[in-house]
């Protein structure tokens, strides 16, 4: 086997905040490391709005993509399942395809690297005797709280919500139950058991990769590697190796907002986007409308129909969400805000956005990529988290880091009027409290090009990644 490349399988399940830091890892392996990839993509039947966003994934890096058809449908139609469930069920059912592409190679690969929700992919690597590795796409963070659920079970009887007091988890702050994702708490819920179970299995991993970096989150990294604290908890030895992001690369600029965003000063546009799905009420949709009008900054938009007003959300469906945006937004908006903002249907190129010189601060959901994509472009935040783990990633970036403000009160828990948005904005994009943000937020872009330069302690977690499976090579 000497001198044979290591051959990673990595699988990566449904969504784009999952298939995207899926195939940046596999795009790293095989560029820096010398290893051979194939990626496995959990396929199922696409929306035309979810096939818009597959077509901006393309990926001429990566020799090996291979879609995996979920076997068997049916399953998945279930409409009173939660997403999670949705999701889990899908990665289940495209399991039997995974088998038989890996029996079909001559050789099968060296490793398997699930994200969280394909962690049942790794029976198939030990009947292939396969290393098994589970790639975190989130933070360190988030793989502390969902490592320690177990160890919360036992100290609750209904819900953990219950809770009082925040709860002290080795090497990282306080976690108040508000900061948590409600269903995860609450031990009659599907989704409790779900993370229960993905708590257990993490810990059989051979590697638990993180898409975060070591200055990021020293001390819960720290805590994971001590077995008297987390590392007891999470067994397996934990990689940071992020951040890994989608590079800026040109584009046909679609939406012409590339050209648009040439044509505005530097760092005077404000990028609101709410991630892959992410969409807002009827009402706080008018409301932020308001909010960017009022603040008189430059503004870049990506809009979706409100879920809440059935006749929009049909065009979240139906179209490419282009017709009828003027109907959900308040009379005259689009007329009155042409010259400062560039509002663009459903998707946009964030990477490129973000990385252009013209933009100067982000309202994000708070999604892990999304954060990631704006601290390595030196953007600073407004966050307004909306679900999955966005609220303590909200919390870690104003209250840790520094280097984002936010609502007064979650945006989960009621409408942001017009008047805190216009003032967050210029908070943001006109005050000195913005430019000391933009300060730290730039001290964590050049922080993260270290982590990941030659040398870096990214680029030598992901080395003792690939030392691993040279060993198993031989
Ligand atoms: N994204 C994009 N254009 C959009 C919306 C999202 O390119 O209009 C990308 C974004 O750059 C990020 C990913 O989709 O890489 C979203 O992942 P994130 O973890 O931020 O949020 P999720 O969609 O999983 O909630």
């Amino acid at each position: 086997m000497e001198g044979t490349k290591p051959h990673a399988a990595l699988l990566a399940s449904p969504g784009m905040g999952h298939l995207i830091p899926v195939l940046e890892l596999g795009k790293r392996l095989i560029t820096h490391h010398g290893f051979q990839v194939t990626v496995f993509v959990v396929a199922t039947e696409v929306s035309p709005a979810q096939s818009l966003l597959l077509q901006q994934a393309t990926t001429p890096h990566l020799p090996n993509l291979v879609s995996l058809p979920v076997v068997n449908d049916s399953i998945l139609v279930d409409p009173e399942a939660s997403v999670l469930e949705q999701l889990l069920s899908m990665v289940r059912g495209s399991l039997p395809r995974l088998r038989s592409a890996i029996s079909a190679m001559k050789v099968p690969p060296t490793v398997l690297i699930v994200d969280m929700f394909g962690l049942e992919a790794f029976k198939i690597a030990n009947e292939f005797e396969m290393l098994k590795y589970v790639y975190i796409t989130s933070n360190a963070w988030f793989l502390a709280f969902t490592a320690y659920l177990p160890v919360l079970d036992k100290l609750v009887e209904t819900k953990c919500s219950d809770l009082q007091e925040p709860t002290r988890i080795p090497g990282c702050k306080p976690l108040w139950v508000e900061h948590v994702f409600e269903p995860v708490l609450d031990i009659k819920n599907e989704m409790y058991h779900a993370y229960m179970r993905m708590a257990v299995e993490i810990t059989m991993a051979d590697g638990v990769l993180v898409n975060t970096w070591e200055n990021l989150e020293h001390p819960t990294l720290a805590a994971m590697r001590d077995d008297k604290l987390l590392g007891q908890i999470v067994k397996a030895p934990v990689y940071p190796v992020g951040p890994l992001t989608r590079p800026i690369e040109p584009t046909d600029s679609e939406n012409g907002v590339l050209d648009w965003l040439g044509m505005q000063p530097s760092e005077s546009v404000i990028y609101v986007s709410f991630g892959s799905g992410g969409t807002l009420s009827a009402k706080q949709t008018t409301e932020l409308a308001w909010g960017l009008e009022l603040s008189r900054q430059n503004f870049v938009w990506v809009i979706r129909p409100p879920m809440d007003d059935d006749a929009a959300a049909a065009l979240f469906t139906s179209a490419d969400g282009r017709d009828g945006i003027a109907e959900y937004l308040p009379d005259g908006f689009l007329e009155r805000t042409k010259k400062v903002g560039c509002v663009v249907p459903m998707w946009a190129p964030q990477a490129q956005i973000l990385g252009h010189p013209s933009v100067g601060g982000f309202i994000t959901h708070c999604g892990w990529n999304s954060t990631l994509e704006s601290m390595v472009n030196g953007v600073p935040m407004i966050a307004w988290p909306l679900y999955a783990e966005q609220k303590m990633n909200a919390v870690m970036l104003t209250e840790e880091l520094g280097v984002a403000i936010r609502p007064n009160v979650f945006p989960t828990k009621g409408v942001v009027g017009r008047e805190e948005i216009a003032t967050m904005v210029r908070r943001l994009m006109e005050d000195s409290e913005g430019n000391a943000i933009r300060a730290k937020v730039k001290e964590l872009k050049y922080s993260a090009e270290k982590a990941l330069s030659k040398g870096g302690s990214s680029y030598t977690s992901l080395s003792h990644v690939v030392m691993d499976c040279q060993m198993m090579s031989r």
